[in-house]
């Protein structure tokens, strides 16, 4: 790969910052990238670059804003193979799961490049001779910082939307993927006027740096304490914050499920991409008559998926994992399979299943970013729902049951954003998500992202008075 710059008005460059980050592969300890950082200056222009371009870019053609984005979807397309090596030496997604969530951004893209150019206002009569308009326009320019654990697919969602609903970005990915956004970026920016679409480098450092800056919309997919540093910054600047934050979803396995299957569906929650997904099964409630299967097939899940998942993404987040699981034992919980990093190298922790948990244990209210299952019986499908319910995020949850009146109730009743009944994860392509509480604020996916990316302008317009 090309030595990893910045792009600023079309052209590259190295940070200005002197300070480096050096990327290691987490399933084998070898360097992969190295970055040097962009400083207070690099941002300065990048969203001076952005803003430069923002008025032709609003004026072009939506069809020709589309028309771009089509060809930037083929060109991400084109080169799958290659980012999803990339996402597999940066953050140790296995190699075959990041082609697919490669292709998945791909098809994001094209969704967006069809709908922005459909994407239209409303009209409202008045009198005879009159009519409110509501147009919708760009907002500017946007800041989109996104996270390491799906680096493309979550990065195609905002910068499509963006892009195609005439909004110039300057975009800064993941210090641990900068790779990944570095190739993304540059082979969706030659599509586009030079400034319309800029990258920086850098940590957290820098994403404050830009969500200061006097920019639109900040866009960010990341965790909790990070989206709430960004609502400060925005607060204070007046750009509108759009956050997709981290949860701490919850499954609910009701009475009369098969066991064997219910179990299936919490693996697959809890342990793909080794428990690095925002949505990932986080804490789950059994009743108590399917309870001892349901842990049984649970076990022989987590056997299975030894095999099949990669590292987490480094040591840091492997030993936040292990202390939240080796405190949840302490406090009493039973580790029935996995419960401690192995010897060697890499950033590699087992597929975890933790029975006898309590909602006071961390393993229960806070975020874990890794393939652990933490279970507790309740009595009751009414017990399991309400204790479901209690959380200070709000992503989603995902209910199991048989009972159409009990799936009923639980989407009426659990405060988060996505319900799913009977399937951990899928929903169809191009679904709406709307965070509630400490998981964030606005739409983040669908077509609904389209509306946040746009301002809306009403206009009264009325014919002149008689006589002129
Ligand atoms: P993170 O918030 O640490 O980093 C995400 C991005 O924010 C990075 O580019 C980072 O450099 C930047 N950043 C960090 N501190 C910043 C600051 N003070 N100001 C501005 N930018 C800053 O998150 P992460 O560890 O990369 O990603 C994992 C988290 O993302 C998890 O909590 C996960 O649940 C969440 N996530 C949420 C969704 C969703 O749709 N809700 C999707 C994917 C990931």
């Amino acid at each position: 790969m090309d030595e990893v710059t910045q792009l600023i008005a079309g052209s590259r460059r190295p940070g200005s910052s002197g300070r480096e980050l050096s990327i290691i592969n987490p399933s084998d300890d070898s360097p992969v990238t190295r970055v040097i950082v962009s400083d207070e200056a690099d941002v300065r222009d990048a969203v001076a670059a952005a803003r430069e371009a923002a008025p032709g870019w609003a004026r072009t053609a939506p069809a020709a804003r589309g028309a771009a984005l089509h060809a930037a979807a083929n060109a991400v397309e084109a080169a799958a193979g290659e980012l999803a090596e990339l996402i597999h030496a940066e953050m140790g997604k296995p190699v075959g799961d990041a082609r697919d969530s490669v292709l998945a951004g791909v098809g994001t893209l094209r969704q967006y490049a069809e709908l922005g150019p459909v994407h239209r206002g409303r009209t409202l009569a008045g009198d005879d001779e009159a009519i409110d308009l509501m147009a919708y326009g760009p907002r500017g320019v946007v800041a989109v910082i996104t996270p390491w654990n799906d680096p493309v697919a979550v990065a195609c969602g905002l910068l499509g939307a963006a892009l195609v609903t005439g909004n110039t970005v300057v975009h800064k990915p993941s210090e641990r993927t900068p790779g990944t956004g570095y190739r993304l970026a540059t082979l969706i920016a030659v599509h586009f006027p030079a400034g319309v679409l800029n990258l920086i480098n850098g940590d957290g450092h820098t994403g404050a740096l830009l969500s200061s800056a006097t920019v639109d919309v900040v866009a960010h997919v990341g965790s909790t304490a990070t989206g709430r540093a960004i609502a400060a910054a925005c607060a204070r600047t007046g750009a509108k914050a759009l956050l997709e934050n981290g949860g701490k979803d919850p499954l609910l396995v009701d009475d009369g499920v098969d066991p064997a299957w219910a179990a299936g569906q919490a693996a697959l929650g809890a342990f793909a991409n080794s428990g690095q997904i925002c949505v990932a099964v986080e804490r789950v409630y059994v009743v108590a008559s399917v309870a001892d299967a349901f842990l049984d097939a649970l076990v022989a899940e987590a056997d299975a998926w030894e095999s099949r998942i990669g590292p987490l993404v480094d040591r840091r987040l492997r030993d936040t994992v292990d202390e939240q699981v080796q405190q949840a034992v302490k406090d009493g919980a039973t580790a029935l399979r996995g419960g401690s990093a192995p010897a060697g190298p890499g950033a590699f922790y087992p597929p975890t299943v933790l029975s006898g948990c309590t909602d006071e244990m961390a393993v229960m209210r806070e975020e874990t970013f890794g393939p652990v299952a933490p279970v507790a019986v309740v009595d009751s499908f009414a017990d399991g729902l309400r204790r479901a319910s209690q959380s200070e995020y709000g992503l989603a949850a995902t209910v199991l049951t048989p009972s159409m009146s009990h799936a009923q109730q639980a989407w009426r009743a659990l405060p988060v954003g996505t319900v799913k009944i009977n399937a951990v994860f899928g929903g169809a392509p191009g679904g709406a998500a709307q965070p509630r509480r400490l998981s964030g604020q606005g739409f983040g996916y669908g077509p609904e992202l389209l509306d946040e990316m746009t301002v809306t302008k009403v206009v009264h317009l009325e014919a002149p008075p008689a006589g002129w």
